[in-house]
């Protein structure tokens, strides 16, 4: 289905990367995917996701706004304390362009959930649902986007084990949960440094979806905001991973 004269005049500045273009806009506008957490990874992935036309987004998130939330979590403002955020962000998404279709799940993805998103986004912070979504991702053969970001640090990469045979997952990379495993809210994070992790995750996302690029597989992106370095590292498959050793 050819692009209208809206959709041509609204990704101009998409159409005109020749890794994108025209086709690129019509295969973001076929594409749906699940983001999981709508913090401060999943905000501006989302937002930025929503601008590039992603055709079907389904936000997940059992919280709600927090004052304390505002520092980093840019989709929101003041007057959303209070509000639930897989709403409050669906609603944002919207309004950038009220032609895509946006989901909200007000619930925490556990194990029995089915995201539809044919690309999953693992904005969560917790081991508990990154270790849930790694186990759906590998067992239903979607691609799963991962990112996290603490203190000065984010990390990014894309996971496709149920999808390419030697593609290591989540669990290859992390085992287990850390022995101090903490979430933003007993550390500290630096605000931007969610918004780079975040926006690398809508980054990664693009490129699957067009076909641009190479995708962060087999790859983790080591973001140092403190130096301003990042570092890449290279992750095989382990054989003795509980989710995908064969
Ligand atoms: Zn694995």
């Amino acid at each position: 289905m050819s692009l209208t004269a809206e959709e041509i005049d609204r990704h101009r500045r998409h159409i005109l990367l020749k890794e994108i273009g025209g086709p690129g806009v019509q295969k973001l506008r076929a594409a749906s995917v699940s983001i999981i957490g709508a913090g401060a990874l999943g905000g501006p992935c989302a937002l930025y996701l929503a601008a590039a036309g992603v055709g079907r987004i389904e936000i997940w998130d059992d919280d709600t706004v927090e004052r304390s939330n505002l520092q980093r979590q840019i989709q929101f403002g003041a007057a959303d304390a209070g509000a639930g955020k897989a709403e409050r962000l669906a609603e944002r998404l919207c309004a950038i362009d009220p032609d895509l279709t946006i989901l909200s799940v007000a619930r925490r993805f556990a194990p029995g959930e089915t995201p539809a998103g044919d690309i999953l986004i693992d904005a969560s912070d917790n081991f508990e649902t990154r270790f849930a979504l790694n186990r759906f991702a590998h067992a239903h053969r979607r691609l799963l986007v991962s990112g996290a970001a603490s203190g000065w640090t984010g990390q990014v990469s894309v996971f496709a084990s149920g999808v390419q045979g030697d593609a290591p997952c989540y669990q290859c990379w992390v085992p287990e949960s850390p022995p101090a495993a903490e979430a933003c809210d007993e550390v500290g994070v630096a605000g931007p440094v969610t918004g780079i992790t975040g926006s690398a995750m809508a980054l990664e996302t693009l490129k699957l979806i067009t076909g641009a690029g190479t995708p962060l597989i087999g790859r983790i992106q080591l973001i140092d905001g403190l130096s301003g370095t990042s570092r890449m590292v290279r992750l095989m498959r382990d054989t003795s991973c509980p989710v995908c050793h064969v």
